[in-house]
């Protein structure tokens, strides 16, 4: 979906801009294509530019060079289809204004975080060309899935199902008429990424993560999914010893890979009807949950966020005594007295991903062990956003509020959760071999 963001003629300039942001991608990117077919028209070439933006809060050097490997690719692909690519120093709003004074138009692609939205603005104020957001990672817009935010994984299944009885099709991208480069450019070089990542100051280094970033590393992994662990996905998806989920979530956060592509590929697979279906209910119905959440919930990084119930029963058992507390340092050091919760928290540090199931848990355990709910809040906020290769997404901020309370019931009323949902490590044992999984990622955890 393209959506004018100024109603500007178009300019008398060299090229046709895509300032990339969200879909760092070459290939089944909406906003890519929009931005060829535009220049096509206009017989002049594309110059796709990317701003290394030296706020980025919160960032660690396994996102940087997560997140540069993906780039490098994606300047490879874009010169093979003869589009320039250009990585620049500094945030948007200075960065692009500056090329655009060369432009006929600029096309950028859609983030829903707050700082996205408000780099599109800021851009918006300054630019006096067309400038047009094409919607390309999700598969049903946010807007035509629903005009408000919605409750429940329900409640948004019930509006988004009917606008996948026309499942959108994949595209070719427009072969470019006009290749090349468009004027003298400079662009800060990619195979030195080591350098990039010193000059942008990121926190102190997380350690590697277990992934390496680009295209063809989602599609290896998208490859391995479908012939290994598919077929195994919906009665497996929650034993983190089964190793059967997709590894997609840092690809697709980063816009490496497009989740229409991957949708594509599972449904389009036959004999996996009840684990595709599975799949598909979390790649399109709860990530799409999550767009809905931050693009209509102005609050959706604190608990002002959660529904009026969980806010009244958690203010109701904020002084409720806590068994254990631990402090910020305890709970990232994985110095707790539970072993799961330790793996879970060490898996996360070691590899840049904790398990789906896992992260539940290790939510549920961080309100319990916290002083006040809003402390809790914070620590996973900071943690997750910190370690894990997807962090700092909208399925990020709708996984912590769903541990809250938030797009979930009321449950039986309990000490310190009230009538938010529980877990317990009973739960997780008889789920699956816990203790195994201790074993994999703590030498801490003893039988028992
Ligand atoms: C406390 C907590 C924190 C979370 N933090 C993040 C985060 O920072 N980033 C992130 O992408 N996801 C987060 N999730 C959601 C989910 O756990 C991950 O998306 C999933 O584990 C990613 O692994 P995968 O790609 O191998 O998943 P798969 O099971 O293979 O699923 C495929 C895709 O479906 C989507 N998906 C799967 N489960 C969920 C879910 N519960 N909610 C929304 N979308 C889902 C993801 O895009 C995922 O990549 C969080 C959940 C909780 C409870």
């Amino acid at each position: 979906m393209e959506r004018h963001l100024t109603h500007h003629d178009i300019g008398r300039g060299d090229y046709v801009l895509y300032w990339m942001q969200a879909s760092q991608r070459a290939e089944r990117n909406a906003a890519l294509d929009a931005a060829i077919r535009e220049a096509n028209q206009l017989h002049k070439p594309v110059l796709v530019c990317f701003c290394l933006d030296p706020r980025g809060e919160g960032r660690q050097i396994r996102h940087l060079r997560f997140m540069l490997e993906g780039l490098t690719e994606t300047q490879h692909l874009l010169e093979e289809q003869g589009i320039t690519f250009m990585l620049r120093s500094g945030p948007p709003h200075e960065v692009v204004p500056v090329l655009a004074e060369d432009a006929c138009l600029v096309v950028t692609d859609r983030g829903y975080l707050r700082g996205q939205r408000e780099d599109r603005s800021r851009l918006a104020e300054r630019l006096d060309i067309p400038f047009i957001e094409v919607e390309g990672d999700v598969i049903v817009p946010v807007e035509v899935a629903s005009h408000k935010e919605e409750w429940s994984a329900a409640t948004f299944r019930r509006r988004i199902t009917p606008h996948l009885d026309h499942f959108p099709m994949q595209s070719p991208t427009p072969a470019v008429t006009v290749r090349g480069a468009p004027t003298e450019y400079e662009t800060l070089p990619l195979d030195r990424p080591e350098d990039l990542i010193r000059s942008l100051n990121p926190l102190e280094d997380a350690g590697p993560a277990a992934f390496a970033g680009g295209l063809s590393e989602a599609r290896r992994l998208l490859e391995w999914f479908m012939t290994g662990k598919l077929s195994r996905y919906a009665t497996g998806r929650n034993d983190p010893n089964a190793d059967v989920l997709s590894c997609m979530s840092p690809y697709l956060h980063f816009g490496q890979i497009s989740p229409l592509e991957v949708a594509l590929r599972v449904r389009g697979h036959r004999g996996n009807g009840e684990n595709a279906a599975a799949y598909l209910e979390e790649l399109i119905v709860r990530r799409e949950l999550s767009m809905n959440f931050v693009h209509y919930d102005p609050d959706y990084a604190t608990p002002a966020c959660l529904p009026d119930w969980a806010k009244k029963t958690l203010a109701e058992h904020a002084r409720d005594p806590r068994e254990y507390v631990y402090t910020l340092r305890e709970l990232e050091e994985a110095l707790t007295h539970d072993p799961y919760w330790n793996a879970a928290q060490t898996e996360m540090r070691m590899t840049g991903k904790m398990h789906g199931y896992m992260r539940m848990y290790w939510g549920k355990k961080v309100i319990e062990w916290s002083q006040t709910p809003e402390e809790a809040y914070n620590t996973l906020l900071t943690l997750n956003n910190r370690y894990e290769l997807d962090g700092r997404d909208p399925n990020s901020y709708a996984g912590i509020a769903w541990c809250f309370g938030k797009h979930d019931r009321a449950w039986k009323e309990r000490p310190v959760f009230g009538k938010v949902r529980y877990m317990n490590a009973k739960g997780l044992r008889r789920k699956f071999d816990a203790g195994r999984y201790a074993a994999r990622f703590g030498d801490t955890y003893k039988k028992g």
